[in-house]
């Protein structure tokens, strides 16, 4: 076979080749002509839209406008003003720079180029029909520039099946619109479709246009990201949203932008997920508008003709700081919400959250517990509960404690726990149990502490606590899972996870799959604090094991975490999965339902998740506790009305 002779593609041709890349549909054209506006540093854009984009795209700005002399390359292919040495495409700023949208745009319809510069007596037009180029002429116009895209792809039935319905178009149009006032609240816009008006946006604050774009909704139950790493760069501003607090937690509101680039990126995707990590359902949407502005030369924007996409040069970086940044927030915010409480409240029970920042942990009853030799003043909870009376019934050491009476105490202005104590109908009660209703720490003699004090235990599974003003259930397992699992990850990011000797080793049967991987991840197994050797290939023994853990099923478990690493089975993926395997080592280990816990013991998990980061989400993402004010109550039993 004779080969067909090359030849070099006509102007034109080239044009609709890249047109299929820069303008798929009409929503990428209305992009690319955003974008130019936004570059001419205009602050009106109005946008009218005719049927879904397709009838017409009409942008009007009153940017810095296009000089008469350049109106030709505006349009030619590659011809731009935002770049002059391949030094400037490491330092980008614009959103435009590969000078080829106009002229895509200009090679698939008829399309027609206004412009007028701020010192220029007249403006002009240039008109191109589907790539053809006429003539240049003078013509009365405003300052800035406005650009007529019609019957985009008429004459192109190759590209228009690739189109759906004009309302399809035009939702995809609005999409974009949408995207890029977001972006630039210092900017008013306007989107019209056929004539109908769809949006007027003022200039506003970023909050407002957040409101008018997609409910007020959000403008109450944000929470506020405000992060910056080294001086001033990167930093990661913006507002993440927690479906348990939104109407309609439903509705899918992710926007990431890089230096005001709207993106949609997987390192930046899966760094959100996992600042979402262990608070959010399984069946709930993160949902965030987060801006992260960032040195032009750590990214890379030219990685695809639309722009859509940036390349980090340290991604490992920028996608620890994204996660940690979204973790705090939402670790700080969630207590807020949560115990209803102003910033300065949170500010002065902060110490007392630990949650300001992810460094050691600080917990003063926690580490009296675990150091002290005197632990009188403490109740601790453990996992291993076998002995539990033994070791956290304190009670008989009473100097440590206050003990409230009747008489010691004001009925008006003490808390209800106190109250409770002159109550008559609570005078049959043991005296131990009474005791632990009304003895509490020496540190609450001021304060009741956020969670209350316990009362009692429902049916095995739920604490019941007397707060301040109310009654506050907790699911006992949920709430312990995720106190060990951030205990785990607090000792796994200063080290390895503390390891307790096993005083019998303990032998167990596997899979030769299951083998194979204990042996491959060692090593992380020693982190996540497991010692094992193998001894042969469908047996292992286990010498360590976590500190936290209760030595009740290690067998079950230890089959889960190898589980868990066979489902990764790569180091990077391990690295990435760290919180779902600590999360499994946490189940296993937290108190089940079921179990009877003594009053201290409830305490000191009161105490403890007071203490602890987003206590108030298991590691799934469900609540682990409730509170019902006396406000509520008391509108239940028709109280004083
Ligand atoms: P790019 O934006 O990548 O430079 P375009 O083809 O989109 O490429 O635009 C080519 C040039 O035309 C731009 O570099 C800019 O100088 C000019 N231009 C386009 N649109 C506008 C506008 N709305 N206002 C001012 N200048 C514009
Ligand atoms: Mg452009």
């Amino acid at each position: 076979m004779i080969p067909a002779r090359i030849h070099k593609l006509s102007e034109q041709l080239i044009n609709r080749i890249a047109a299929g890349e820069v303008v798929a549909r009409p929503a990428s054209a209305l992009k690319e002509l955003l974008e130019n506006s936004i570059d001419a540093k205009a602050d009106k854009i109005l946008v009218e839209l005719v049927d879904g984009g397709l009838g017409q795209i009409k942008v009007i700005d009153n940017g810095i406008g296009i000089h008469q002399d350049d109106m030709l390359l505006a349009i030619d292919r590659h011809a731009t003003s935002k770049l002059i040495s391949e030094q400037d495409l490491y330092h980008i700023l614009t959103l435009g720079f590969r000078g080829e949208g106009l002229a895509s745009i200009a090679s698939v319809s008829d399309f027609i180029l206004n412009s007028r510069i701020r010192n220029s007596q007249s403006g002009y037009q240039i008109e191109c029909q589907f790539g053809m180029i006429g003539d240049i002429s003078p013509v009365s116009l405003n300052y800035g520039t406005i650009v007529e895209v019609n019957r985009l792809y008429h004459h192109i039935p190759a590209r228009k099946k690739f189109l759906k319905s004009n309302t399809t178009e035009y939702t995809h149009c609005k999409t974009i619109f949408e995207n890029i006032a977001l972006a630039y609240p210092e900017v008013s816009f306007e989107l019209t479709h056929n004539g109908k008006n769809i949006y007027q946006l003022p200039k506003q604050a970023l909050l407002s246009r957040i409101c008018t774009l997609f409910t007020e909704d959000y403008t109450h139950n944000y929470f506020e990201i405000l992060e910056v790493e080294n001086h001033d760069e990167p930093n990661l501003s913006g507002y993440v949203y927690h479906p348990a607090y939104h109407n309609d937690y439903k509705k899918k509101v992710q926007h990431f932008y890089v230096n005001k680039r709207y993106v949609r990126d997987k390192i930046v995707q899966n760094a959100v997920r996992q600042g979402f990590s262990g608070v959010l359902h399984s069946e709930h949407q993160s949902q965030y508008i987060l801006f992260l502005q960032i040195n032009p030369s750590q990214i890379d924007v030219n990685v695809h003709p639309t722009k859509n996409e940036v390349r980090f040069s340290d991604s490992r970086a920028i996608h620890a700081f994204i996660s940690r940044s979204i973790q705090k927030a939402l670790s700080i915010n969630i207590t807020k919400k949560h115990f209803n409480l102003t910033n300065d409240e949170f500010i002065s029970n902060s110490a007392a959250f630990n949650t300001l920042n992810n460094t050691t942990f600080l917990d003063p009853i926690y580490s009296s517990a675990i150091h002290s030799t005197d632990n009188s003043n403490i109740n601790t909870i453990d996992c291993d509960n076998n002995n539990s009376n033994k070791r956290y019934d304190h009670s008989h050491n009473k100097n440590d404690k206050i003990q409230y009476s009747s008489n010691a105490v004001h009925k008006e202005n003490t808390p209800y726990y106190a109250r409770a104590h002159n109550n008559e109908l609570l005078s049959d009660i043991t005296d131990e149990a009474h005791n632990n209703i009304i003895t509490a720490p020496a540190t609450s003699a001021l304060s009741m502490p956020l969670l209350g004090y316990a009362i009692a235990q429902l049916h095995y599974t739920y604490i019941l606590a007397q707060a301040q003003d109310g009654l506050i259930i907790v699911d006992m397992h949920a709430a312990h899972e995720r106190i060990i699992l951030e205990e785990l990850k607090q000792q796994l990011a200063s080290t390895v996870i503390m390891q307790q000797q096993l005083l019998i080793p303990i032998v167990i049967n596997l899979t030769e799959i299951l083998v194979e991987t204990a042996n491959n991840y060692k090593e992380e197994l020693f982190q996540f604090g497991f010692e094992i050797d193998l001894i042969d290939n469908q047996t292992i023994i286990v010498r360590s094991i976590p500190n936290l853990l209760n030595t009740d099923n290690i067998e079950k478990l230890l089959f889960d975490v190898l589980d868990e690493l066979y489902k990764y089975n790569s180091i990077d993926k391990i690295c990435e999965h760290q919180e779902e395997i600590l999360s499994k080592i946490a189940c296993h280990s937290a108190v089940r339902a079921n179990k009877t816990l003594t009053i201290p013991e409830m305490n000191a998990l009161l105490r403890k998740m007071e203490h602890t980061n987003r206590a108030s989400y298991c590691n799934h993402g469900r609540p682990t506790w409730f509170k019902f004010t006396m406000n509520e109550l008391d509108n239940k039993f028709l109280r004083g009305r």
